[in-house]
């Protein structure tokens, strides 16, 4: 037998392939330049002046070295250390250096504090901006930054501790070290008010407050009990629910106590989340924490009511981000990949897909920067109205939907899309996330309920709103009509709430759309999501749209 000869020329055959038709990553491009809707957005919300500062910060997000910030926070997970090596009770957590620099980015820019602290006309709306920028790097960091804004109204409920703590949590800048907020220029706030056995019925919180002194607004008491979810722990205080003799109050609780001593909120592990993982979320327990009661005895929830409509409207402005994102990635790899002959972007249901996902980014855009516009003009009583219903409605409807778009732009990425190299992994897992903290679909579908009947003014107040755009669109008519009919007969109200919140949200989208004046947007919004093909996949929608133009809006490349 004769063996085969060896090859003299080994390396040709260690060349096994050619690395073709894949697409190039979506890098170094200007995030708000390129994005058609947002700009129209902000400037249709009264916040052009705002323009060079978000092209500015739209090219940092759309940066290399931003992207690779948002990939390192997600691999490398926040650590927890409950002991030194003494043995001595550190309760702290470590992030890795790309969580620092977001966090740095985003508290130097004010995203916490801007429209607090210069409230002018376009703050709120030029900060929603930004705080949709920003998500589109990483979701999870946006958990603090949010809470610290969100905790600037209820802190401004009583003064003496809003004149110590307000001017640190305003303050534009970052301080991460593990040392007391007295030695801080710069704060960030957390919140702590689920529990074990109760998160959306936060009455049954079993956290009890005693008293140190006197007792009451502003002063000082020992919480002793636990919380289930308390998010980013590394926060330098947190506002908290617990019992007091009144019943159920607002707690501000400091991670160190004043005189330099470790304040007893002990962080017992770091939930292991399937998303969200740049974010630290703990299990605490409180033994004889020090806090001060924030806002009235008995009144914790209406209190903290104030952040959590913050925390809601961020929620509504995060999940649009993350719908922006993934429609960026899908156009991106579909004018890169050839199928069948053909780059993806040519072939006709693959541009049905993108379209029909882009729609939902303007109908999504168009609601979140209608309450930023509200949230500038809070002295106006309409605007504040609409607030009333349109941040539970736009929180419920955008984060719900979000999900289902994540794993759609996913899909359009083919294989890869999966992959954790590839954003729109992340942004799948991300994505239910928004729709759970912070008030559940149906705890939303309900609050809309509340407000209908406790506020009627405020459905006054939006159906005002969507006539706004009656009168060009025989289907949007027929819809809002069909609504007002609903609304009328609140019969088993509570069992069709959600679908009730659903068709208040699709007529305002739709509404917003017309009124902001692109046909093609608004008509293929309205044909595809009101009168008879409302309950429908993405990627279904009706022949003779101006598919084109959508596409356009949605494209990362095109500016
Ligand atoms: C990643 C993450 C981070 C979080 N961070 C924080 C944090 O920092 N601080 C904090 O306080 N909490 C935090 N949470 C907790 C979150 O806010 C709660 O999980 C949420 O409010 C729901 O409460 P629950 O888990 O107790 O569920 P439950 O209240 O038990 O609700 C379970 C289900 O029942 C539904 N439901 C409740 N009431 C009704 C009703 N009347 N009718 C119909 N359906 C109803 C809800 O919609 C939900 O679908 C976090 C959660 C997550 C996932």
């Amino acid at each position: 037998m004769t063996l085969p000869q060896s090859n003299p020329n080994p390396q040709a055959f260690a060349i096994t392939h050619e690395v073709f038709n894949q697409t190039p990553p979506l890098l170094d491009f200007n995030a708000f330049d390129c994005d058609t809707a947002l700009k129209e957005g902000v400037v249709r919300a009264g916040a052009a002046w705002a323009i060079p500062q978000l092209t500015e910060y739209g090219a940092r997000i759309g940066s290399a070295e931003v992207t690779r910030w948002g990939f390192e926070v997600n691999e490398f997970k926040p650590q927890f250390f409950s002991h030194d090596r003494n043995g001595h009770r550190i309760d702290l957590v470590k992030y890795h250096d790309s969580y620092h620099q977001l966090m740095s980015m985003a508290l130097t820019a004010g995203i916490h504090s801007a429209p607090w602290v210069t409230p002018e006309p376009g703050a709120h709306v030029t900060r929603a901006a930004k705080v949709y920028l920003q998500a589109q790097a990483d979701a999870g960091h946006g958990c603090p930054l949010t809470m610290t804004f969100a905790a600037v109204p209820t802190l401004d409920t009583t003064p003496a501790l809003a004149r110590e703590w307000l001017p640190k949590i305003l303050a534009n800048g970052y301080d991460p070290r593990n040392v007391p907020y007295t030695e801080k220029m710069a704060l960030t706030i957390g919140m702590g008010m689920t529990e074990k056995q109760g998160g959306s019925d936060v009455r049954a919180n079993t956290t009890t407050a005693h008293a140190l002194g006197t007792g009451g607004t502003g002063e000082a008491y020992e919480l002793v009990g636990h919380k289930w979810f308390t998010s980013a722990p590394m926060c330098d205080a947190f506002l908290m629910l617990g019992q007091s003799r009144g019943g159920l109050s607002c707690f501000l609780v400091p991670r160190w106590r004043p005189d330099g001593s470790k304040n007893p909120v002990e962080v017992q592990r770091l939930k292991n989340k399937m998303g969200n993982v740049s974010n630290a979320s703990s299990e605490i327990e409180l033994r004889g924490a020090l806090g001060w009661m924030v806002g009235d005895e008995g009144r914790g929830v209406w209190t903290i009511i104030e952040m959590v409509a913050m925390t809601r409207f961020d929620c509504m402005l995060g999940s649009s981000a993350s719908q922006r994102q993934g429609v960026a990635q899908a156009i991106h790899h579909a004018e890169h990949r050839s199928a069948f002959g053909k780059t993806l972007i040519h072939q006709p249901l693959m541009r049905n897909v993108l379209a029909d996902l882009q729609l939902e980014v303007e109908g999504s855009l168009a609601i979140a920067l209608r309450m930023a516009r509200a949230l500038d003009h809070t002295q106006d009583v309409h605007e504040q109205l609409l607030l009333r219903i349109g941040v539970p409605v736009g929180k419920y409807w955008i984060c719900k939907r979000s999900p289902f778009h994540a794993y759609e732009a996913m899909e359009c990425l083919g294989g890869n899309g999966v992959i954790e190299d590839f954003i729109t992994a992340r942004l799948y897992r991300d994505a239910p996330i928004n729709a759970i903290w912070e008030g559940s679909g149906n705890v939303q579908a309900l609050d809309v309920l509340r407000a209908l009947s406790r506020t009627p003014e405020a459905l006054e107040a939006w159906l005002l709103e969507l006539d706004k755009g009656h009168g060009n669109h025989a289907t949007l008519d027929a819809s809002v009509a069909r609504l007002k009919a609903q609304l009328a007969d609140m019969t088993d109200a509570e069992y069709r709430a959600r679908h009730l919140v659903d068709q208040l949200a699709l007529t305002m989208q739709a509404s917003l759309l017309v009124q902001a004046g692109n046909n093609a947007v608004a008509g293929a919004f309205i044909a595809s999501r009101l009168g008879t093909q409302s309950d429908r996949n993405y990627g279904t929608l009706p022949r003779g749209l101006d598919i084109d133009t959508i596409i356009a809006r949605g494209n990362p490349t095109v500016s």
